[in-house]
This record gives structure tokens, C-alpha cells and sequence, in this order.
């Protein structure tokens, strides 16, 4: 797979963290955009709803994504993905992430600043 530097078009290969070109830090770079995506509501159990997740935060990092919003629904699984993005941001995976104000059933991510 390959990706396009957002600051200057050079393409490179997955495994590179500086662009080629322009030198810049490509693990940094994002578009600005928010991906959403439910992981909580094909009748998911809680373990698969967070590998659901984790793989979901995966791809947003690669698309350079700036945020990603998490459908969790009301129950368990939101309590699960609040345990598990805690322990995310503290791995530096994540930068920050809230749940949303006046929808309890999104989680808002913060991929990168
Ligand atoms: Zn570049």
C-alpha cells in the first residue's frame, strides 16, 4: 500500500515515517477530516465491537484522518470502548477522546493535532 505526503504529493511506501521529498513527519500529517463509523449496532458482543474498533482507529490513522467518531449505543460496549480509549491515549495511540454532548452513544477521537 502506498500514501501521499498532504504537504507536497510525493508518493511512499507504507513503511516510511518521513516524507521522501519534503522530509516531513508523515505519521503527523492528517486532512482535517472526521470518519464515522458504528461499531455497535449489528448486534456486536463487546470484544467484537473493540477489535471492531481498534481495526476502525487503524484504518482512520492510514487515511490520515483527523478524528474518528465511534458509534457505541448506550450500553456495555460504550462503557468497554471508554475503558479501552483510555488506555490508548495513555499508549500515545490516541490523542484525546470525549463523548459526544448531546449524543452519549458517539465517542468523538482524536487521531492527531
Ligand atoms: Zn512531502
Amino acid at each position: 500500500m502506498q500514501g501521499i505526503c498532504l504537504e507536497c504529493g510525493m508518493s511512499f511506501s507504507e513503511d516510511t515515517r518521513y516524507c521522501p521529498k519534503c522530509d516531513n513527519a508523515l505519521d503527523l500529517q492528517h486532512d482535517g477530516s472526521t470518519i464515522t463509523v458504528d461499531i455497535a449496532h449489528d448486534g456486536e458482543r463487546v470484544s467484537e465491537a473493540l477489535r471492531k474498533m481498534q481495526s476502525e482507529i487503524d484504518l482512520a490513522h492510514k487515511a490520515a484522518a483527523m478524528c474518528i467518531r465511534l458509534i457505541v449505543g448506550s450500553g456495555l460496549i460504550r462503557d468497554e470502548v471508554v475503558l479501552a480509549l483510555r488506555d490508548l491515549k495513555f499508549r500515545g495511540d490516541i490523542k484525546d477522546f470525549d463523548l459526544e454532548s448531546g449524543n452519549r452513544g458517539a465517542v468523538l477521537v482524536r487521531l492527531k493535532d
